[in-house]
């Protein structure tokens, strides 16, 4: 198999800025937007192995557990036949289990692959068709709905920002671990994501808490995201993949899943669970010119691992090789676990195949991928595939016979007429030859209505004539630029803007309406510190895609970079009028009015986005802060409180609350709650300064003073508390003087 070596890529990214040291912090979704921000009818016999799970007893529920492995190819597992890969544990249970050899994604990209695992339908039904400003609207019922409805104990640990709660998944599960790493205030750049084994931990942790003392049975989903690039898996496994990395990143998931695995063992959960694991797309590593996921629909971009392990439930050792999709995952799971089925028309249960039944015909299989289109202003990709015969609709249509050639090498579309004309009505029939659902897209009379009151008229309008998806660009004959277009974002995530402007210029020469050079631009004089020319960026790109309550997020702040806060809060309400759950916009916008004073109109947007995302520690954080600015300090310590139930290892809320505590003279509280702060996150030099202060009140100086030595000596600390710290620390020897 082609194999390139894949280089360091886009990723979205988020990053803390404080505009002024007493706001609250804003978390921008940075610079850097994403592309993430993307047979025969025969049986092979099973292979009858020693079953290590015992079979469940009768009349207790089944459990599940839920694993989807991001960005995960099934042939880069050890039990599809790759021989590099070091997959043993996930490859046991598909031995016990049973393994779909042909399992696909509807689409190669993680949001609306992951909204049809839970939904079983497909994006164009759904209207999840991207990563970013698309939601899952509440009207659908989900596996995890029905299952909760049930009284199943509901929980989900996800690894990717891309699947934060707002985006709509989080319904029907009773807690929704969406923590991602580095959303500590003192860490500047941060990667949105959470490594597994850290995710996997909160996973073991709820287990032990709830579900091993419940009689009830759980649904528990764990998301692992480490394939997805840069790959960069923590030793043993990145050392030992020197020379492929994503494989490295597999390996790591894998004592991931072993390492679940276990502690159901331990809690004594396994035998009454089944587990389901399925990857959300897959790799391209360079096959077709495609170097990562979400530009097109090959197989290295859809074909996904799917396995279900259960003894006793599902036989041991069976290989599926009728071809399956990822929506037949909840359809399938509800079966086994006696659970009422969902209403879909693009997912079925797979239990009679499982049982060895046949199908007479399977039923087409459709993946697309809107990324093309939204991005770039090129073609969207849609296909369908039968047995035979994979149609994928694009400028120039092509189609494959994957059974004779599975690489997807020769096009026949020209020479095999009546196959592509069979599909392309299949096609047709499928989708009613409409573009389908879009969750957002088209913008409502109030939302344009709102945005006319803030000067954007005719924002809803179709952003100038946009050529008919047969004229536009085909992907394919565009790989090249968007692998260019990829480097210029990874250039300008690691803030090489002489490398990454150069390329974008000559991309937007030729093609001023590719949306995301526009916004790679626009990042990039925004890293540069250029806010007007990245103002000036964003509004073209909002002329391109009039529906990015982002860019109006990321206008709003270079706004107040520029120290214009009327216009700042201008682009706040924009992003908000577009999409009132950007809890960023609303924290943006309340951190302006506290700034000028406004604290109730401050307190109405933060409390509006606590609100809206009780959960979030985060946004609490932020309303506490701003509550004690305005002496409303009970209320601002019932916050802190709050977040701290969430997350009770939160640094900043530690730090917080022993800020608070000094403040009302409670020295001993605040010592207390410091020293946590610390042990969390020794870096905090406020919660040093405000320890230091604490001991001084109550009169431990020398306790004080080498608080306040260490701040004037580190030397990463910032001038102002360095400064502080010294006069502190002069101060008290004047008195020790006297
Ligand atoms: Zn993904």
């Amino acid at each position: 198999m082609a194999k390139s070596r894949p280089s360091r890529g886009t990723r979205r990214s988020r990053s803390a800025a404080s505009p002024r040291r007493s706001w609250p912090r804003i978390v921008l979704i940075a610079v850097v937007v994403i592309v993430a921000l993307a047979f025969a009818l025969s049986r092979i016999p099973g292979l009858r192995r020693s079953l290590r799970g015992s079979p469940p007893p009768a009349g207790r529920p089944l459990s599940l557990l839920l694993v989807t492995l991001d960005t995960t190819r099934a042939d880069h597992l050890g039990i599809y036949g790759y021989q590099r890969a070091r997959t043993r544990h996930i490859d046991q249970l598909a031995r016990e289990g049973v393994r779909f050899e042909w399992a696909f994604s509807p689409a190669p990209i993680t949001l609306p692959a992951h909204a049809s695992i839970l939904t079983g339908l497909y994006p164009f039904a759904h209207g999840v068709r991207n990563n970013g400003n698309f939601y899952l609207s509440d009207k659908f019922e989900t596996l995890t709905t029905i299952l909760r409805r049930r009284g199943y104990r509901t929980a989900a640990f996800v690894s990717s920002f891309i699947l934060d709660r707002r985006y709509g998944l989080a319904r029907g599960f009773e807690t929704y671990d969406d923590r991602m790493e580095g959303e500590s205030p003192q860490v500047l750049a941060l990667e949105a994501e959470r490594r597994g084994d850290r995710t996997a931990l909160a996973l073991d942790a709820w287990l032990a808490k709830n579900a091993a003392v419940q009689p009830a049975p759980f649904f528990a989903w764990l998301h692992l995201y480490d394939p997805h690039e840069p790959y960069h898996a923590p030793p043993p496994f990145g050392p030992a993949f020197a020379d492929s990395p994503y494989d490295g990143e597999i390996a790591f998931d894998d004592a991931i899943v072993a390492s679940v695995m276990d502690k159901l063992g331990q809690l004594g959960l396994k035998d009454h669970t089944l587990v389901a694991i399925i990857g959300d797309h897959g790799e391209s590593l360079g096959e077709h010119g495609e170097e990562t996921h979400t530009m097109f629909v090959y197989d290295a971009a859809i074909r996904v691992p799917f396995i279900l392990w259960r003894p006793g439930v599902v036989p041991a050792g069976r290989v599926v090789i009728e071809p399956v999709r990822a929506t037949d995952l909840a359809p399938t799971v509800l079966e086994l676990l006696e659970a009422p089925p969902l209403q879909t028309d693009h997912g079925r249960s797979l239990v009679p195949l499982i049982r060895g039944a046949r199908d007479d015909r399977t039923p087409p299989i459709y993946a697309e991928t809107l990324v093309p289109q939204l991005y770039n202003n090129w073609a969207p990709l849609r296909t369908v595939r039968d047995e035979r015969w994979k149609l994928i609709e694009a400028p120039r249509p092509e189609l494959y016979d994957v059974s004779a050639d599975p690489g997807e090498t020769r096009n026949l579309y020209a020479d095999r007429t009546q196959a592509a004309h069979g599909l392309e009505e299949e096609l047709r029939r499928l989708t009613g030859g409409a573009s389908g659902a879009m969750s957002v897209g088209k913008m409502d009379r109030e939302t344009l209505e709102k945005l006319a009151s803030l000067g954007y008229i005719g924002a809803g309008a179709e952003p100038s004539p946009s050529p008919k998806p047969a004229l536009r660009p085909d992907p394919k004959d565009m790989i090249g630029v968007f692998n260019r277009l990829r480097a210029a974002n990874s250039a300008v995530r690691d803030r090489r803007f002489s490398e990454a402007l150069p390329i974008l210029q000559e991309i937007l020469g030729k093609d001023p309406r590719n949306a995301f050079a526009q916004l790679v631009l626009g990042s990039a004089h925004m890293g540069m510190g250029d806010y007007h020319a990245a103002i000036a960026r964003y509004r073209k790109y909002l002329d391109l895609v009039p529906t990015s309550s982002y860019a109006h997020q990321w206008m709003a702040i270079c706004y107040l970079r520029l120290g214009d806060r009327q216009n700042a809060v201008r682009e706040a309400d924009a992003a908000l009028a577009i999409d009132p759950r950007f809890s960023d916009a609303r924290i943006l916008k309340g951190g302006v009015l506290a700034g000028r004073g406004d604290y109730p109109g401050a307190l109405a947007e933060l409390r509006t986005a606590v609100e809206a995302d009780p959960a979030k520690p985060m946004l609490r954080l932020d309303l506490a802060k701003v509550l004690t600015e305005a002496g409303q300090e009970g209320e601002a310590q019932a916050q802190y409180e709050a977040a701290l139930k969430i997350q009770p290892d939160y640094a900043p809320a530690l730090s917080g609350m022993g800020a608070l505590y000094a403040k009302q003279g409670k020295f001993n509280e605040a010592v207390t709650v410091l020293q946590r702060a610390l042990e969390v996150e020794p870096r905090q030099e406020d919660a040093r300064f405000n320890l230091a202060k604490a001991y001084e009140g109550m009169g431990r100086t020398s306790d004080a003073r080498t608080e306040y030595e260490r701040l004037a000596q580190a030397p990463g600390t910032s001038p102002a508390i360095r400064d502080a710290a010294r006069q502190r620390l002069s101060t008290l020897a004047t008195k020790s003087g006297r």
